[in-house]
């Protein structure tokens, strides 16, 4: 019964339906729960823009996608106009603005927290950081830890051949603020701190990748399979993906982060007996 399941998903031209099939051969065990979430992605450019692709493909319930830039039209209402192409099914949301601007940030938090139009959804599952800059990384990080919000970050390295991805939740694992910007050994993260008059290199396949990565973690993260990279980097020159875990810093200067440590603190005793339970 097996083969025969597999030959029915290759007649199959549906794609949802393939996605579908995920299910059936077990690697999820609810896929259509994927209709279910809300993604925001902050930054719709070389990363961005591929990661809101994905996840219009996926099913994806809802996205709400931020940038300031725009091309002719915003960035945000080309995407929108782009995958509701692709999949009319995905609420889509625009926002153009500058989240590190106080009127940006404070319509930047409001929507992250938001119910959605149907009043099905309240607030993001998650949210995904596409910039290019640490100004913008660390606003996001503030957001997120005002609000106790799961996020992923992503970056790709001023001479485009390397890049990462980062699963960030407040009080549990390292903010953004907790650890100074590292450069790791293998010279995989710079977190593209934009270096003054220095034109950053780009490459679409670099950023195809780390957009694959994102978004892969996003769906395990969601849909509950595999395991969840804590840090995934890519050093395309030498193939090599080295894995992470961060924990967070009790002297971190973000004061939110500070807060969201003692409060998963207070909860461990309550989370270890349920574990031990299970
Ligand atoms: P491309 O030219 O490939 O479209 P880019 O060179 O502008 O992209 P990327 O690194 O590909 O840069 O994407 C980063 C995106 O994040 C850009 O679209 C940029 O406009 C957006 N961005 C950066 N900072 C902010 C911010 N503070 N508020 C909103 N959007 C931001
Ligand atoms: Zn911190």
């Amino acid at each position: 019964s097996k083969i025969k399941d597999m030959s029915a998903e290759v007649v199959d031209s549906n794609p949802y339906s393939r996605l579908m099939a995920l299910q059936r051969m077990g690697i999820v065990d609810n896929y259509e729960r994927i209709r279910d979430y809300s993604v925001a992605i902050v930054g719709i450019g070389g990363v961005g823009s591929v990661a809101a692709e994905m996840l219009t493909r996926c099913g994806i319930g809802r996205l709400l996608l931020y940038d300031y830039d725009t091309v002719g039209m915003t960035k945000t209402d080309a995407a929108v106009q782009t995958l509701s192409g692709i999949n009319p099914d995905v609420a889509l949301e625009s926002y153009s603005l500058n989240i590190t601007t106080v009127k940006g940030f404070e319509t930047f938090l409001g929507s992250l927290k938001a119910r959605s139009s149907d009043g099905h959804n309240t607030g993001v599952d998650l949210v995904l950081s596409c910039v290019d800059n640490y100004e913008a990384r660390m606003v996001v990080n503030q957001a997120c830890n005002e609000l106790g919000q799961t996020w992923m970050e992503s970056g790709v390295s001023e001479d485009a051949v390397s890049g990462h991805i980062q699963l960030l939740v407040p009080g549990e694992t390292a903010c953004f603020a907790c650890a100074p910007p590292l450069v790791v050994a293998s010279g995989v993260d710079e977190r593209t701190l934009k270096r003054e008059g220095v034109c950053a290199a780009s490459l679409p396949t670099t950023m195809g990748v780390v957009a694959g990565l994102l978004v892969q973690n996003a769906l395990k993260y969601l849909l509950k399979f595999g395991q969840v990279s804590p840090y995934l980097g890519y050093n395309s020159l030498k193939d090599y993906f080295p894995t992470m875990e961060m924990k967070p810093n009790p002297q971190c200067s973000n004061p939110a982060c500070v807060q969201r440590q003692k409060e998963y603190m207070q909860l461990k005793p309550a989370r270890d007996a349920a574990a031990k339970a299970k």
